[in-house]
């Protein structure tokens, strides 16, 4: 892509409402245009980051046996009074009627809308377990939208579902999703902690809440510094060392605001050890049981053929949240550097370029040529601007390599630069090789 043609309405005059860093940088490099209150647009920078979070979701759920699918964002009321959450749910939910005065809603969460097309198909123990999933568009009228796509209105969002026979087997459901989520998070260059997060009135200890340390996060957290240490490539995809991973995660103490207690915490977690900072929640687990089966009759047949609730959880992912987040971890003295796995491209040329003198534009196009040709994702600086605001600009926009097309380019040597590191000179192959590392 050639930045002259890359469709990036940057925003000047930031909004009042800007306060955090991700909502700002969102919109002075054109990712995002807001709507209304709470609902953006996605331009196609912001777009093309969130959809490469949304790959490596995607296939981490797939990895251990999720299946995708996609349910409507729009649903009928019906299957939430059988819940009993259509009055419970509140002003967040958006309510609509259709031209026969149906009600109809724009789908906050799906547990309902799964658990009726569970029901009317699986009838036997044999068919499970269950994970399924999709990534769809959710709607919940919050009363204060902030801090850009991290919480608004409209947002993107991984849900999966697992469905068991009984606690023990759910459990084991659970761990693989701890585990795809902790791979997940990885993979995005985020070091996100499940926290253990309040269960309700089901009890348990089976919720957690994921969480990235951001002074501008809405949690608060608290947390044995510890289990910032455990490393996750020691674990193996089996139930056994899964169960093991997850009760070492939760051994050591890490809660969110509504599970922590003053004394607890003193007792558990040595004083200098002790971590009370806030967080960004980027994922949510839950085992709730027959939270929902039960009232909406969701049974199967156990092996001596005795109807009982299928057992449920669920398991969110905000992924348009997760654009804004990963900002948040990563920009800093206002430079922005995105995490290669998720970067919207590859790598930046940027030659220096001035009315008299192309000759390095056209290099730039030759190597761009050349890089394309390796598949790899180029943006092509063929602005005609001076260094310092090219530099300015590529600082806002986060490509983690560049390559500067200079006076300093000779015997085919370019200069390479990954962003918070020095440069070197080095020749297009030795470029290509770094670059597919
Ligand atoms: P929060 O406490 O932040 O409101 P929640 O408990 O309502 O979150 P869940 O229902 O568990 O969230 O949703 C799963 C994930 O979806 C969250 O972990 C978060 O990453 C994302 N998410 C939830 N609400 C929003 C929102 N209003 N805007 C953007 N992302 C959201
Ligand atoms: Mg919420």
């Amino acid at each position: 892509m050639h930045l002259s043609k890359l469709f990036i309405p940057v925003t000047k005059n930031l909004p009042a409402e800007a306060k955090i860093k991700s909502h700002q940088l969102m919109l002075r490099t054109g990712m995002i245009k807001q709507s209304s209150a709470g609902i953006y647009s996605w331009l196609p920078l912001g777009f093309k980051v969130m959809k490469k979070i949304e790959q490596i979701v995607r296939e981490e759920q797939n990895f251990i046996g999720a299946q995708e699918m996609l349910m409507p964002t729009i649903q009928s009321s019906e299957i939430w009074k059988e819940s009993g959450r259509y009055d419970d749910y509140g002003e967040e939910m958006l309510r609509i009627k259709d031209r026969q005065g149906r009600e109809m809603l724009y789908g906050p969460t799906n547990e309902e809308l799964i658990t009726d097309i569970f029901r009317s198909s699986v009838k036997s123990y044999k068919s499970l377990p269950q994970l399924l999933y999709h990534i769809q568009w959710k709607f919940r009228d919050e009363i204060r939208p902030r801090f850009g796509v991290m919480r608004c209105k409209e947002f993107y969002m991984k849900d999966a579902y697992s469905f068991d026979l009984s606690d023990e087997d759910a459990r084991k459901s659970y761990n693989k999703m701890f585990y795809s989520y902790l791979k997940t998070f990885e993979r995005l260059g985020l070091k996100a902690i499940p926290m253990a997060a309040d269960t309700g009135p089901i009890g348990g200890d089976l919720s957690h809440e994921f969480i990235i340390l951001a002074d501008t996060g809405e949690s608060q957290i608290y947390a044995d510094k510890d289990v910032f240490e455990i490393e996750i490539d020691k674990y193996n995809f089996d139930d056994k060392s899964l169960e093991k991973m997850r009760k070492d995660f939760t051994n050591i103490y890490a809660v969110t605001d509504d599970k922590f207690k003053e004394e607890e915490f003193n007792k558990r977690v040595k004083k200098e050890k002790q971590i009370k900072t806030k967080g960004i929640e980027v994922g949510h687990i839950f085992y709730f049981s027959d939270k929902y089966s039960k009232p909406m009759n969701c049974l199967i047949d156990d092996k001596d053929g005795k109807k009982t609730s299928v057992k449920m959880g669920s398991y969110g992912i905000g992924v348009s949240r997760l654009v804004g987040a990963t900002i948040e971890a990563n920009y800093n003295n206002n430079i922005m550097k995105w995490p290669k796995s998720i970067s919207p491209f590859d790598v930046v040329i940027i030659p220096s370029i001035s009315k008299n003198n192309k000759e390095n534009l056209e290099k730039a196009e030759k190597i761009y040529q050349e890089l394309k040709k390796q598949n790899i994702d180029v943006l092509l600086d063929d602005v005609e601007e001076n260094m310092s605001n090219k530099f300015k600009k590529h600082d806002l926009i986060g490509v983690p390599y560049q390559i500067i097309v200079g006076s300093k380019s000779e015997n085919e040597k370019y200069e390479f630069k990954e962003v918070n590191s020095k440069s070197e000179m080095l020749s297009l192959d030795k470029i290509k090789i770094k670059l597919k590392i």
